[in-house]
């Protein structure tokens, strides 16, 4: 037997979804960091971090002007340490892989 609420369970999850977009997309941001192994620190929080993400426009690198959605050469990444998972700075993917590359040239992610 079919759980009974289970098109009011649906509904309401769609509802949720559409009334907290906001929300939805930040835990999906700050899951996507969590699995590519950014952490927290004491100078910032997942919450800050995702502030500042929101909030920063242009490559803190090359300054070129940043997009989201379709991933493309200025789409906005945020730069952490693959060593120790420390947020470093939010800049394009090119200056993204670019700053992997330098750091850690044995580093393939
Ligand atoms: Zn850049």
């Amino acid at each position: 037997m079919p759980y009974k609420n289970y098109q009011d369970t649906l509904d309401n999850c769609a509802k949720y979804r559409a009334n907290n977009k906001e929300k939805v997309k930040k835990c999906y941001t700050i899951s996507q960091w969590k699995s590519r192994g950014v952490i927290e620190t004491d100078q910032y929080t997942y919450e800050e971090l995702y502030i500042a993400y929101l909030c920063c426009d242009e490559c803190e690198l090359c300054g070129v002007t940043l997009t989201t959605g379709k991933r493309c050469s200025t789409t906005k990444m945020l730069d952490h340490d693959h060593k120790t998972g420390k947020f470093r700075n939010i800049v394009c993917l090119v200056c993204n892989s670019s700053s992997t590359l330098r750091t850690d040239p044995t580093d393939s992610h």
